[in-house]
């Protein structure tokens, strides 16, 4: 377990200060100028070295995407883009870290913006985010008052603004492109790639999105040193991370520990366990919603890492577990995401515009078991003709959680046709 020396975020549940006094107290902006006087290069390099990566879902390695940013500029501007727009069910990290502990985040942005040459940094918050865009404004109007971002920022010699920007309750606006369209003002859809933002993103600039927490923890990795964080988890899945566990345990939590633990110690430890206990559990879907479910016996020597739920055709996503107990109808769950995706597809691909809609009207009928057993395959097929063949990953976000449902539970679904067939009820769905 995470020793409380070791915890990157140390006002993650508000009972400590966060304005900027607390969180100099608590150690943060401390130095910041000398980190910034080691140079772009030496923080990349540290970054590389500390293993971070991506702590938004995607897990691509921060340091190496810092890196593709032009060392010269050709006369634009380059930008850093935070995304804080967290609107995966059930994932609701980025949001301890806005409102309890800002200036983890502000401090963040002047280090990786520095980095990667950056004039500025634009913060995309999720509109329903009030409260966390109050904290974060006001930590951010602190720190220009007291001159740690700003002209000549941390008197680093390096000018640096932070701007703080509200989508308005698009999903699909914490897909980077989108999100870099819907700050430009515009409809919120994804761009298709290439270019890339690093060659051209925001206004056509050279531009890297970042998660809220991917930058909140760049500062303190550095002050600590690349060693000591990647000392954390297994290799190439190193380091601290929030999790949260939400769904049937019986103390649904936000917590700091380190990578690759088990995931049944997580949900003991910090969950306080499975509501009736741990054979009480029927499956997670382990971070987020696009992440394919597991069903229990794939849980029960489970380690919550990118390595371990790639090699059991799952996702760490965003570390965001979602924990269902025997009284889940896992059809009805598996529709519910089908019908979000539906509902969130922008509607600018075909495969994803109208295969969402044709996924979501077969769970439909699944759910009910007004179906037939061919639909099952039927309908597998169509989530692989969706899944890499659209613009962005939506399409992708949804085809995966149906096929995970019916890689654990086709008997599940077989039974409830059959029951609907036959009027045997016990494999009826919830109401
Ligand atoms: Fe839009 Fe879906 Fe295509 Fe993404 S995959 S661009 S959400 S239609």
């Amino acid at each position: 377990m995470l020793k409380d020396q070791d915890r990157i975020f140390t006002n993650l549940y508000g009972m400590n200060d966060r304005s900027l006094a607390g969180a100099q107290k608590r150690g943060h902006w401390d130095g910041t100028a000398g980190i910034m006087a080691n140079g772009r290069d030496w923080i990349i390099d540290q970054m590389k070295a500390s293993g971070l990566r991506g702590r938004g879902g995607a897990g691509f390695p921060t340091g190496l995407k810092w890196s593709f940013m032009p060392k010269e500029s050709d006369g634009r501007p380059a930008y850093l883009v935070i995304n804080a727009d967290e609107s995966e069910p059930a994932t609701c990290k980025d949001r301890e870290i806005m409102r309890h502990d800002p200036h983890t985040l502000v401090e963040g942005a002047l280090i990786a913006g520095f980095a990667m040459g950056a004039c500025a940094a634009y913060i995309y918050i999720r509109g329903e985010y009030i409260r966390e865009r109050e904290a974060l404004q006001a930590a951010i109007d602190e720190a220009y008052d007291a001159g740690l971002i700003g002209r000549n920022a941390c008197k680093s010699g390096y000018d640096f603004d932070v701007y703080l920007h509200h989508g308005a309750g698009a999903y699909i606006c914490g897909e980077e492109t989108a999100l870099l369209e819907s700050l430009e003002g515009k409809k919120g859809m994804p761009r298709m790639k290439p270019p890339f933002p690093a060659g051209a993103g925001l206004y056509g600039c050279p531009t890297t999105v970042n998660n809220v927490e991917s930058i909140a923890v760049v500062p303190t990795i550095l002050r600590r040193g690349a060693e000591w964080f990647s000392s954390f988890g297994r290799p190439n899945n190193v380091g601290t991370k929030l999790f949260a566990l939400t769904g049937h345990v019986n103390t649904p939590c936000v917590f700091e520990d380190s990578m690759s633990m088990p995931v049944r110690e997580l949900i003991e430890r910090h969950g306080g366990g499975i509501r009736g206990g741990w054979d009480n559990l029927k499956a997670i879907i382990p971070g987020g919603a696009s992440c394919p479910i597991l069903p229990k016996d794939a849980l029960d020597g489970a380690i919550m890492d990118f390595d371990w739920m790639r090699e059991n055709k799952s996702s760490f996503g965003t570390g965001c577990m979602i924990i269902m107990d025997n009284s889940v109808d896992v059809i009805k769950a598996v529709w519910r995401l089908a019908s979000f995706f539906k509902h969130e597809s922008c509607g600018q691909c075909t495969p994803c515009r109208e295969g969402t809609g044709w996924m979501m009207r077969v769970m439909d009928r699944l759910v009910t078991g007004d179906a037939e057993i061919e639909e099952i395959d039927m309908l597998l097929d169509v989530t692989k003709q969706v899944e890499g063949h659209t613009i962005c990953a939506l399409g992708d976000a949804a085809a995966w959680p149906i096929q995970g449902l019916i890689r654990h539970y086709r008997e599940e679904i077989e039974d409830r046709i059959k029951a609907k067939k036959t009027g045997r009820m016990g494999a009826m769905a919830a109401e």
